[in-house]
């Protein structure tokens, strides 16, 4: 399943930063999931809870935020409202999306010895 190679990765990155800033255990781990990122946040959980075990992320709390999706006009940078046509306003080009397909890992709260 699609969230489990996500969570896959998601567990080694973290590894990766706790490890190099000489973390004992991670308390938190905050993510932010663009809604067309093609992800369900409560499959993503669920992988989370069974992925973790034995890892530095056995104890960690997982947050995940929605994060709305966002077109610009790939002309002029005019940021359009959601449920817009896909049309600049200001000067009639095409509008891109900016934002809302992406999974960024936010931020971590880490426990040093
Ligand atoms: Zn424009």
């Amino acid at each position: 399943m699609h969230e489990y190679s996500i969570v896959q990765a998601l567990l080694e990155r973290v590894d990766v930063e706790a490890r190099a800033r000489h973390a004992v255990a991670v308390a938190r781990v905050r993510l932010a999931i663009g809604r067309l990122a093609g992800v369900e946040s409560e499959l993503l959980r669920s992988a989370f809870e069974i992925a973790r075990t034995g890892t530095c992320c056995a104890d960690a709390e997982l947050e995940v935020r929605d994060v709305e999706p966002c077109w610009r006009c790939r002309d002029c940078g005019t940021e359009l409202a959601a449920g817009d046509v896909l049309r600049c306003p200001a000067c009639g080009a095409a509008a891109r999306l900016a934002s809302g397909d992406e999974i960024v890992l936010e931020s971590l709260e880490l426990e040093v010895a």
